[in-house]
């Protein structure tokens, strides 16, 4: 049986597809884009001049199946720089110098959410600094708020980066109806930090705001409440589950301590 799936790609045009032996999918792909930004003058150009190495992104998973996306991205020369340069097309569904589809670092970052960086590594068959390489490209990038109509709920969740627990970011998440995507991640867990971000938002995405879902850290907690609304912050159910677990699980230990010391 034949059925199709969307790529969740923008503007490329499958040319054929290749399935590894052991299992892994290969999409050949060609860019319907048919220009680039000089890379010195910032016009759009539209000579093409030539194409870059083959490059291989890895993206979401069709059928359990590990896919990638080969591309070979095309060159465009400017004709009114004086040096004629040319500028490698740059294309909305992947970052430069990245080993992944825009989409699939944006699945990993799901998936790390409630989660670890280990757990995330091993369900995505990906190493720790491959997840970690990952949530680092995201620190800091720009939100595109224009393409964004309503925010709903809005997750604040740490992540540690680092076994040990020394390091952490902040991935900050919206969840309208079904759909969860990443608005962000932020390079620390400070109040400061969050409280910057949140005062980003604009006016007609924070009256879209029902929930902010927090772990229940007080600097996510207070951040919240001075930008957005005092009565807005929900706890996440998964912090609650985890902190009534705890008192079980210490008492346990505590039980388990004494028997060890009172019984042979
Ligand atoms: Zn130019």
């Amino acid at each position: 049986m034949n059925f199709e799936i969307s790529l969740d790609i923008q503007d490329v045009k499958i040319k054929h597809v290749k399935k590894r032996k052991n299992g892994d999918i290969i999409i050949y792909v060609k860019s319907t884009v048919n220009e680039a930004f000089c890379r010195e003058c910032n016009r759009k150009i539209d000579k093409c001049h030539g194409f870059d190495k083959e490059i291989t992104l890895r993206h979401l998973s069709i059928l359990g199946k590990k896919t990638y996306i080969r591309i070979s991205p095309a060159r465009y020369k400017c004709l009114l720089c004086n040096n004629k340069p040319t500028t490698t097309q740059k294309l909305s569904w992947y970052k430069q110098r990245s080993p992944n589809t825009k989409a699939y670092e944006e699945h990993v970052l799901l998936q790390t959410v409630n989660s670890t960086i280990e757990d995330t590594s091993i369900k995505e068959n990906l190493g720790y600094e491959a997840v970690t390489g990952i949530i680092n490209r995201y620190i800091e990038c720009k939100v595109d708020w224009d393409s964004i109509k309503k925010l709903e709920t809005v997750g604040l969740d740490e992540i540690s980066l680092k076994k040990g627990h020394k390091d952490f970011v902040t991935i900050v998440t919206s969840r309208t109806g079904e759909e969860v995507i990443i608005l962000a991640v932020l390079k620390d867990r400070k109040k400061a930090t969050v409280k910057r971000f949140l005062q980003t938002i604009p006016e007609r995405l924070i009256k879209t705001i029902k929930f902010v879902c927090s772990d229940m850290y007080d600097g996510f907690v207070n951040a919240a409440k001075e930008v957005i609304s005092e009565n807005i912050v929900v706890i996440d159910r998964f912090h609650v589950a985890k902190l009534y677990r705890k008192c079980i699980d210490d008492l346990r230990k505590k039980e388990l301590k004494r028997l060890k010391a009172e019984l042979t």
